[in-house]
């Protein structure tokens, strides 16, 4: 099938990384702009593939450019709602493409071409071609399908446009719909490739993490193929509502999880969070210092409070796992009246990026909009609190009603005469916390901590 492509397409080829060291360039990414669209079309011309800007043999080693892809795709059984899956699935198939690097989805996409592949003459129509016979072969309904590819500025920048008044419409159409208005929930274990224990929770409320599928597009893909990657899950009995957890959403995550968790809270980053797979968008992270929550998205580039990077943190909690304190979600997540609504909603923010939070002015409540900080008011801990303080954060009150509770509840304990357990001269804020601590023991025993808080009445720091 793919005779005429002078490298080798298989799904072998998926995990391929393409490190700085030999990559040929880079198209789109954080430091340029991309995007990714599949449209169903009345006239599709079968098989036609269009390069538009300088391709591969034109192009400089060690360059980035503009980069975006446009499959148009008909047949009978085509229906608009599919195209958001259909899209998603473009991350995979050109990564069959040996030499191919793809990352992400929708205006987020990063690629990179391998030197080996430019050296075997690989071109961008060879990508064109390779995607549409797999997509042909992977959805037999396509019956016909065009790829246009474009790396002229201009018509990237064209592109993009158009690409992102598609997402907001597909976006804003599943905000009409509430998790009350809807029987059926859905799950997808697409990333399960990468990410073998991760199983996404698709709600009406609750957009999947990588952003790029909602309920509607769920609908229409489990309708499809009700034996593929994602599937129905009836509602069925609510455990918690404000939490978002339910009894089948929990059976269904252990069975596509192979039992590795069997409880999800939807709409929560403490107890049991949503398991978070690696393309999410943003990740949600508790600061225990603050008792607030804050958000951080893959194209911030600066450290978050907790001193560490986007790409440190998701280091932590992807691949599938399900780390209390932290909650891979999508910025669209972000504009439910049910975002983290256990936690507070809005009201637990304490810290996030300006783009963002730009993004969001007509989401986040308005009396809040002012006082929650960005990157260019705050980036400690100290000064966030300085801020959240002279802004009148609703945090802030929060903090002094669990300071007054502690003090109520020493007081009963000293009262009750049973001072020794108490730490009379406790800090009133964790000194660390760590969602797995390990600590050494004999015997071949090791005892872990799960999302420890260690309180201590006492720091003592030596110089050795
Ligand atoms: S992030 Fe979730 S919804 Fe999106 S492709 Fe992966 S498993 Fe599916």
């Amino acid at each position: 099938m793919f005779e005429d492509i002078p490298v080798d397409v298989s799904p072998m080829y998926e995990g391929e990384r393409i490190r700085a060291a030999n990559m040929f360039c880079e198209l789109a990414g954080p430091k340029s702009i991309g995007a990714e669209l599949v449209q169903v079309a009345e006239d599709v011309e079968d098989g036609s593939v269009l390069v538009v800007g300088p391709n591969i043999d034109e192009m400089t080693e060690g360059e980035r450019y503009p980069f975006g892809i446009l499959a148009e795709i008909k047949g009978e059984k085509l229906e608009k709602e599919l195209e958001g899956v259909i899209e998603r699935k473009m991350h995979e198939l050109c990564n069959y493409v040996n030499g191919f690097m793809h990352l992400n989805q929708r205006d987020q996409i990063w690629c990179r071409v391998s030197k080996e592949a430019r050296d075997k003459g690989f071109k961008l129509e060879h990508l064109g071609e390779a995607v549409a016979a797999l997509y042909k072969e992977e959805f037999p309904i396509i019956e016909a399908i065009s790829i246009r590819i474009f790396t002229d500025e201009a018509e990237v920048e064209s592109f993009l446009e158009r690409a992102r008044a598609q997402y907001e419409e597909r976006d804003a159409r599943a905000r009409e719909l509430t998790d009350e208005d809807v029987d059926v929930f859905y799950g997808c274990v697409m990333c399960q490739s990468f990410a073998p224990t991760h199983v996404c929770v698709v709600t009406p409320d609750r957009t999947a993490l990588c952003g790029a599928i909602n309920w509607f597009d769920c609908r229409a893909a489990a309708k499809m193929d009700p034996d593929g990657p994602i599937f129905e899950i009836e509602k069925g009995e609510v455990l918690d509502e404000i939490k978002g957890e339910y009894a089948n959403v929990n059976a269904a995550v252990a069975d596509r999880s192979q039992g590795t968790f069997d409880r999800v809270y939807l709409h929560s980053v403490f107890g049991y969070p949503h398991t978070s797979c690696g393309c999410f968008e943003a990740v949600a992270f508790y600061i225990p210092e603050l008792d607030g929550i804050g958000i951080v998205d893959r194209d911030f580039k600066g450290e978050t409070p907790l001193g560490i990077p986007f790409s440190a943190m998701a280091g932590q909690c992807s691949g599938g796992k399900q780390v209390e304190g932290f909650a891979g979600l999508s910025l669209e997540y972000m504009r439910s009246p049910k975002f983290l609504q256990a936690d507070g909603g809005y009201e637990r923010i304490i810290w996030l990026p300006k783009e963002i939070k730009d993004s969001l002015t007509d989401f986040i409540p308005a009396d809040l909009v002012d006082k929650i900080p960005t990157e260019e008011d705050a980036s400690s801990i100290k000064e966030i609190r300085r801020f959240l303080r002279e802004h009148e954060h609703p945090i802030i009150q929060r903090l002094k009603e669990a300071r007054k509770e502690r003090r109520e509840e020493r007081k009963a304990l000293e009262e009750a005469e049973a001072p020794e357990e108490v730490p009379t001269e406790m800090e009133e804020t964790p000194v660390a916390y760590a969602p797995e601590l390990t600590i050494p023991a004999s015997g071949g025993v090791k005892i872990i901590l799960k999302n420890a808080k260690v309180y201590a009445e006492k720091v003592i720091i030596k110089k050795k």
